[in-house]
């Protein structure tokens, strides 16, 4: 065991071209040393894992080659090359901002900086994590930083690029460094595996590559783990048995569930990944991140956003087109839901057993609702697998309002104003209640002028000519416009009895009045007159005659209809 080097340290890159996941960017380096056009500062920015330190290391190596190739790498032979190799060049100064981020540190650093190199052209100082440096220590650099001697090069890294600030920024280079794609790193390992003499299944590598979640050090370190849990044979199940990871056959069978509707299965499936001693928060999260890689796969415009290798990008490709995209972003909403609530659930597997079930629901959504998952189809009888197509025509025409329900015959409701007892027309009352949907279509309010309005009353009665009482009672009673408002009326009867008719009528009158005159604001108040020399005291010739006099077009109207007082 005395030879035994962790993958991480024994496979740590020692060329440009060995950085598992960086073509373009070590390209670009590789081109700027051979035609000589160097900067004084650079900075290297992305998450933890992805090559940084390496490329820098390489970078100082390549440098002080003395006899570098061609194509801008390091020849590993020459002393400087063996020295950097060694671990122990003097033209290489590496510094952790992290643990030494005080100004007393930096000066001593500063002091460094000074000294010339002995051996080779440049010395290089790479500061990890930049952005932890306190701004003592900041201010402390930046004249350094300004003007370096000519044989100094920093190499600034940090895994938050928004954390330094502008002035830093300008002064330097800048690389950012990809997360290392699942591709990539099956790739590395692959051959890591071949060195070694290892036998690794791809898909088991797979699995490797996703736990390690873009970070090539990670992957070594869990590949040597794996490797000796598994004594060199590295298959599938002893990858998902030592890491502890959720397969995506498990997925897929619970997928086929939730297309079936079947609620029973998926609770089954659920008990199973309990029973294996999985987290059920991991569980939502690691099923989230399946749906969502199901959405990336279903178009051929964001598979290149699906990050698998290549047979479970097949598999997942397979499984999306059994998928309508509403279904998916359904689901996906829902088990975003049971993550932001599974902290406060007081029973979790009860939300995960709800959000399976809903999900069950929502395979095809209902044409009542427009909210995702919102209306749930009855959970007893077993759907059948979506059809596509379909299932987007109705998620199509979800959207279009409902047409405005009857207004209910209201019974009257009195309440005093001014003069007598008066009653508002119900349709506004109902119509008020119907303002969320009211608001999909845009109020009416055309100007009208008295002349309009009259004809258009008188249209409605004429509708009615059977309604012997209520065409009297509207030929007597023209609504007055109310004082200071534009479309408000008072309509004036003689009785009780009027008052009760027109309670009843004024829904379908408002309605007719609105329309015909396209102003959604009229409103009628009906108020019984009590005061002296009021029409109550009016025959019904009285009234006829009164209007014929009063109203122009009455007369016309009468002629037009041949009408009769009853
Ligand atoms: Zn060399």
């Amino acid at each position: 065991m005395d030879h035994y080097l962790v993958s991480a340290r024994k496979y740590r890159p020692s060329t440009f071209d060995s950085v598992v996941g960086q073509r373009a960017l070590t390209s670009t380096l590789k081109n700027a040393i051979a035609s000589g056009r160097l900067a004084h500062s650079y900075l290297f920015t992305g998450s933890r894992g992805v090559g940084k330190t390496s490329c820098a290391r390489i970078f100082a190596k390549t440098i002080n080659c003395e006899h570098p190739t061609a194509d801008g790498e390091a020849c590993n032979e020459c002393a400087s090359c063996r020295a950097f190799n060694a671990g122990n060049s003097l033209n290489i100064i590496e510094m952790d901002a992290a643990s030494n981020n005080g100004v007393d540190a930096m000066r001593e650093l500063v002091d460094q900086v000074m000294v010339a190199p002995t051996q080779g052209r440049y010395r290089v100082f790479i500061i990890d994590e930049v952005h932890m440096l306190s701004n003592a220590a900041f201010n402390a650099f930046l004249k350094t930083l300004e003007e370096p001697p000519a044989h100094v090069i920093f190499i600034l890294a940090t895994t938050e690029k928004h954390k330094i600030i502008p002035t830093i920024l300008s002064r330097c280079q800048i690389y950012d460094f990809n997360t290392i794609s699942i591709r990539d790193m099956v790739d590395h390992l692959k051959m890591v595996a071949a060195n070694e003499g290892i036998a690794a299944e791809d898909s088991a590598l797979a699995l490797i590559a996703r736990k390690a979640d873009g970070a090539m050090r990670d992957a070594l370190s869990i590949f040597d783990q794996v490797a000796a849990s598994s004594r060199n044979n590295i298959t599938r199940a002893a990858a998902l048995e030592s890491l502890n990871m959720l397969d995506h056959a498990l997925f897929l069978r619970l997928l086929d569930a939730f297309l079936k509707g079947d609620v029973a299965q998926t609770w089954l499936i659920y008990k199973e990944v309990r029973s294996r001693g999985f987290d059920s928060h991991f569980f939502i999260a690691e099923l989230a991140a399946f749906m969502r890689d199901l959405m990336v796969a279903r178009e051929p415009a964001t598979a290149s956003l699906l990050d698998a290798d290549a047979s479970e990008a097949a598999q997942l490709t397979e499984a999306a087109q059994k998928c309508t995209p509403g279904f998916i972003y359904r689901a996906m909403c829902l088990l975003n839901e049971a993550d932001l609530n599974y902290r406060t659930a007081s029973g979790k597997q009860f939300l995960v057993e709800l959000t399976l079930a809903k999900i069950c629901q929502s395979v095809r959504p209902s044409t009542n609702s427009g909210r995702a998952g919102g209306q749930l189809k009855p959970i007893d009888r077993p759907a059948a697998p979506a059809e596509p197509a379909k299932v987007a025509k109705i998620a199509n025409v979800e959207p279009m309002p409902m047409p405005a329900p009857k207004a209910p015959t209201p019974a009257p409701t009195l309440r005093p104003v001014g003069r007598g007892p008066t009653l508002r027309g119900r349709a506004q009352a109902a119509s008020d209640e119907r303002k969320p949907e009211a608001t999909l279509t845009t109020q009416r309010s055309n100007p009208f002028t008295r002349e309009a309005f009259v004809k258009a009353w008188e249209t409605f009665m004429a509708a009615h000519p059977r309604e012997q009482i209520l065409v009297n009672t509207m030929r007597a009673s023209v609504p007055q416009a109310a004082e200071g408002k534009d479309h408000a009326f008072v309509m004036t009867v003689a009785n009780d009895m009027q008052l009760d008719l027109m309670g009843r009528q004024m829904p379908a009158l408002l309605t007719h009045l609105r329309g015909s005159l396209e102003n959604d604001l009229i409103t009628i108040d009906v108020e019984l007159e009590t005061g002296p020399g009021s029409s109550s005291t009016w025959t019904e010739r009285e009234v006829y005659e009164n209007m014929r006099a009063t109203i122009p077009s009455f007369s016309k109207f009468i002629a037009d209809f041949e009408l009769t007082l009853g």
